[in-house]
């Protein structure tokens, strides 16, 4: 199973050597300093995903869980599931818990786990009756915990159209023995997802369209393969893949939990996502570049009145480690004060 943490590793696109996103609609905003301004106010759902809390939360599971309760949070998106077992953080690091204990510990809490992370059906190549036997065990562990919805956060590897159908039959096969026990599967983007795959036909035809428009734009010049290949990753011809992941699933067996900041960080307004793809996004990841709120980069009074408008219910906070190497639980804890005090947060 590939772990949140290898998955961003090996991404392509990383924080550090990212393209700043564009000026659109979601971004921008001065969200923070009415937060320094407004009394905080108890909100009926605030989610996290554990991952966030990484090695500290491995460290003392049940002690760590109160925290987080104390914080404001109501729900729980999990991130640790290997082998039958419900592990802190990444993964790993710790011994885990059986299912039913791990539930036990969250009621004990007041905590629900509404949902949980696992790449299993990235992995689409596996032998299907391989895949089978060992995603309705583990579905079967997930209805244990008490789970609503199970999402998908790594990206398949794949290099044609062809491949990414299989990786969507796959998604449909994963939703469906989902959907037989009651849970809806997801998926979860990153920033590679708004990044376009072309059929070959669709490359042959943007190459000759480009040299088509530099013969008539500048005759005296013979455009050169560099200059030509220059002009189509600027004007990349096909679809998205997160398109492509929405046109090759059934909305009955596949929804989709945008991540706001990945959207962001793929240069693409996520109010946008959200209100064109209302039928399909039910969940969000709601990310900063650290403590929510922060940077300033993310409007988030746009973004969580779009989702409202359009029925989007739940919302999970995620933090990657610190660059600064602050504790997690302090930007945990921050991310829920600043929601808390936004009159918008639902
Ligand atoms: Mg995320």
């Amino acid at each position: 199973m590939i772990s949140r943490r290898n998955f961003l590793k090996t991404s392509a696109l990383t924080l550090g050597g990212m393209s700043l996103p564009s000026l659109i609609s979601c971004a921008g905003g001065n969200e923070n300093k009415a937060a320094e301004a407004a009394a905080p106010a108890p909100k009926e759902f605030i989610g996290l995903q554990t991952y966030s809390l990484g090695a500290e939360l491995a460290a003392d599971v049940p002690g760590g869980l109160a925290k987080v309760k104390s914080f404001g949070y109501t729900d729980l998106e999990l991130a640790g599931y290997n082998n039958g077992r419900i592990h802190a953080g990444y993964g790993d690091g710790d011994e885990g818990y059986a299912p039913a204990d791990y539930k036990k510990l969250c009621d004990d809490l007041g905590l629900n786990i509404l949902s949980a992370h696992l790449g299993t059906p990235s992995q689409y190549k596996t032998p299907e009756a391989e895949f089978t036997e060992a995603w309705k065990k583990t579905v079967e562990d997930h209805v244990t915990l008490g789970c609503t919805y199970i999402v998908d956060p790594s990206m398949p590897q794949c290099a044609t159209i062809d491949e990414v159908k299989q990786a969507c039959d796959r998604f449909n096969l994963a939703g469906k023995i989902c959907k037989e026990a009651g849970i809806q599967f997801g998926y979860h983007n990153h920033n590679n997802e708004f990044t376009k795959l072309a059929t070959p036909e669709q490359i042959k035809a943007k190459r000759e369209e480009i040299i088509e428009m530099m013969k008539k734009r500048f005759p005296q010049m013979k455009p050169t393969d560099e200059m030509i290949n220059g002009m189509m990753r600027r004007n990349a011809p096909g679809t998205m893949y997160e398109q492509l992941y929405m046109d090759n699933t059934d909305p009955e067996l596949v929804c989709f939990q945008l991540d706001v900041y990945w959207c962001m960080i793929g240069d693409q307004d996520p109010c946008e996502w959200i209100t064109e793809h209302s039928d399909r996004i039910k969940l969000l990841h709601i990310k900063d570049r650290w403590i929510i709120g922060d940077s300033g980069m993310m409007n988030w009074k746009n973004i969580f009145t779009r989702a409202k408008a359009v029925g989007i219910k739940h919302f999970f906070v995620e933090l990657e480690s610190d660059p600064k190497g602050r504790k997690q639980f302090e930007g945990v804890e921050k991310s829920a004060q600043f929601l808390a005090s936004q009159d918008y947060v639902w």
